[in-house]
C-alpha cells in the first residue's frame, strides 16, 4: 500500500470519501473534484494484477472486439477528421488486442502499441504482426517528436501518476501532434445513486485509480503542456450482456444527442467522455 496526502492536481489536502469497498476509499478533492483512490497498490501490484486483466478464451475476445467495434470506429473517424493531409504515425497505449492500431493501420497509418499485459502483446504480435512494445512509456526512453497521434482507450484512469505519463506523452509527440483519450466518468452517477453505487462498483476497485471530470482532465492536460483542449462524447460501447448494451446505448446515444444539440456544449454527465489536446505547434 502507498499513502498520499494531497491531490495530485492541485496539492489541496481536504477530500470527501465517496466511494467505498473493502478497505479502499474513493477521495474527492474538495477544491477542483478529482477523484483518487486512498490508499493505492503500489506499482508492483498493479502491473501484476494487470497480467490477468485481459480475458484469454477466444469467445471472451471476441465479446470485447464487439463490444469497442463502434467507439473505435467512431473514434478514427474522428482523429481522421483532425489529420486530415497525412497518415502519419500513430501510437496506441494500452493498446489490447491491437483492434484499434488494425483499423488505424487500414486506414493509412504507420502504427505502434504498447500493452503490459503479456496475453495482449502476443496477441497483436500474431494476429496483425504489429510492433508492441511491453513496457510502460516511462521506461522506454523515447526520443522526443517521434508521433502524430497517440491514443489511450480507457488507460489514464489506472495510471499511479497519470500527469508523468502525460508529459512523456507530450514530449514524444511531435509539435502539432494529437493526444486523444477516452476515459470513463463514473462519479456523476455514484453521487447520483448514493449508497445503491456500491453494488455496481463502477470505479472496478481498485482498478481505478482516478476519476476525472471534463474540467479535471483540462486542467491536467494544460499542466502537462497541451492546448487546445476539447471534450466531446464519441460514439458507445456495446457490451454483450442485454441489459448493459441497452444502458450504453440509451445513455450513450442520449448523450450525443444532448451534445449536438447544445452545439458541443453539454457534456452528459456519467458517461464516458473522448478528449482531444494539442502539443503546440
Ligand atoms: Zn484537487
Amino acid at each position: 500500500m502507498k499513502e498520499f496526502d494531497h491531490c495530485i492536481l492541485c496539492n489541496g489536502f481536504n477530500f470527501r470519501i465517496i466511494h467505498r469497498k473493502d478497505q479502499w476509499q474513493y477521495l474527492r478533492c474538495l477544491n477542483c473534484n478529482l477523484v483518487s483512490l486512498h490508499p493505492r497498490p503500489t506499482p508492483q501490484v498493479l502491473m501484476k494484477n494487470y497480467q490477468g486483466y485481459l480475458p484469454v478464451q477466444p469467445e471472451e475476445i471476441r465479446k470485447w472486439e464487439m463490444m469497442m467495434k463502434p467507439v473505435f470506429h467512431k473514434s478514427a473517424d474522428l482523429i481522421d477528421s483532425r489529420t486530415m493531409t497525412d497518415r502519419g504515425r500513430l501510437l496506441d497505449i494500452g493498446c489490447g488486442y491491437g483492434f484499434f492500431l488494425q483499423e488505424m493501420r487500414c486506414r493509412g497509418w504507420k502504427v505502434e502499441g504498447i500493452e503490459v499485459s503479456e496475453v495482449g502483446g502476443q496477441f497483436v504480435r500474431e494476429k496483425w504482426d504489429i510492433h508492441v512494445y511491453s513496457q510502460p512509456l516511462e521506461s522506454l526512453s523515447l526520443t522526443e517528436n517521434l508521433f502524430d497521434v497517440i491514443t489511450l482507450f480507457y488507460v489514464i484512469e489506472h495510471l499511479d501518476d497519470p500527469l508523468a505519463l502525460l508529459r512523456e506523452v507530450n514530449r514524444i509527440l511531435k509539435p502539432g501532434g494529437v493526444v486523444f483519450l477516452r476515459w470513463p466518468h463514473s462519479t456523476p452517477i455514484i453521487r447520483i445513486l448514493g449508497p445503491l453505487s456500491r453494488t455496481l462498483d463502477l470505479y472496478h476497485t481498485p482498478y481505478h485509480l482516478y476519476d476525472f471530470s471534463p474540467s479535471t482532465m483540462e486542467k491536467m492536460l494544460k499542466s502537462c503542456g497541451f492546448k487546445e483542449i476539447e471534450t466531446m462524447t464519441v460514439g458507445n460501447t456495446r457490451p454483450s450482456k442485454r441489459f448493459n448494451r441497452w444502458a450504453s446505448v440509451i445513455f450513450g446515444g442520449l448523450g450525443g444527442i444532448m451534445y449536438y444539440l447544445s452545439r458541443r456544449h453539454f457534456l452528459l454527465p456519467g458517461i464516458s467522455k473522448t478528449t482531444l489536446a494539442l502539443k503546440p505547434a
